[in-house]
């Protein structure tokens, strides 16, 4: 096995010298070779490959959405008797589980196929956590985040290099319907409701579009076809999607603090699938948005 550790760290390859699992299209080099100790991934994280962006991007999404957080716990609280804090709660903690299930998937996955099957896999237990969540409050959204988690590893599984379309449709039409049963409460107030009325919407607004954007990223691996080996470490197509679910996530606590100064009633044909709160609408609307957005975790 290669040296590492206290030596230097063992220079990047390029993509002919590794597996084809661990090849993407359009990345010519910066990989790291596979099969060296564990601790090697673990320093990678101080190296120049071409998954460090990936790594980064979400290992610092975690400080920054606990700051944003801190900075605003007065006016958001979080206290464990009150109800209406229990979303944000549930948004931050599935929201640091699939940031740092993320990074360690991306820093630890190129030591063998085995290590990347299991941690990609291990997006399981972020729907799985929701699910008993979403069992008290929104079982459509659990049914589809499960959904989407099956799509996800149906697809990891069954097809191999080079990826047919169908490999993307199992990841993002599951991931699809979950994501607009999530935003159908907030996409009839802003189709209905006077954006000047509730302070939330323009933020609701601009996470819909980080989503979108985000999914075209994911979806399109764009721009690396344009620019073959110019994007090995600095511009994939997979560095923008974290970016935009990173930003995706940071407005989501602020939305839910506007959520909690004026919430317009629900529409109950809009949510077949959730239980009515008939108390208060407040938390009911206020897990919708925390809850569309960890739906976007589980698609890597
Ligand atoms: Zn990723």
């Amino acid at each position: 096995k290669p040296a590492c550790g206290s030596s230097p760290p063992v220079p990047t390859v390029t993509a002919s010298q590794v597996p084809s699992l661990f090849r993407e299209p359009y990345i010519l080099s910066g990989c790291r070779p596979v099969q060296q100790d564990w601790r090697c991934y673990l320093l990678s994280l101080f190296q120049k490959h071409n998954e460090s962006l990936n790594v980064w991007t979400h290992l610092l999404a975690g400080p920054v959405l606990l700051l944003r957080w801190w900075a605003n716990v007065d006016t958001l609280g979080c206290t464990l008797d009150d109800v209406t804090s229990l979303p944000l709660l549930l948004f931050l903690v599935s929201s640091l589980t699939y940031l740092y299930l993320s990074a360690a998937a991306h820093l630890l996955q190129s030591h063998s196929e085995r290590a990347h099957y299991f941690f990609f896999l291990d997006y399981v237990g972020v729907p799985a956590w929701r699910e008993r969540v979403g069992v008290i409050f929104l079982p459509g959204a659990a049914f589809f985040g499960w959904l989407s988690c099956t799509g996800c590893c149906y697809a990891k599984f069954r097809y191999r290099r080079p990826y047919p379309p169908q490999r993307k449709v199992c990841q993002l039409i599951p991931t699809g319907l979950a994501y607009v049963l999530d935003i159908s409460p907030v996409a009839h107030r802003l189709l209905t409701v006077s954006w000047s009325q509730e302070p939330s919407l323009p933020f609701h607004a601009l996470q819909i579009a980080c989503f979108l954007l985000s999914a075209l990223f994911f979806s399109c691996s764009i721009p690396e076809p344009f620019f073959p080996g110019n994007c090995d470490f600095v511009g994939q197509g997979h560095q923008i999607f974290h970016v935009l679910l990173s930003l995706c996530t940071f407005s989501v606590p602020k939305q839910i603090h506007k959520d909690s100064v004026l919430i317009s009633p629900l529409d109950g044909s809009l949510c077949l699938f959730t239980f009515p709160v008939h108390s208060k609408h407040a938390p009911h609307d206020k897990l919708h948005t925390a809850s569309f957005k960890s739906a976007t975790g589980q698609v890597l």
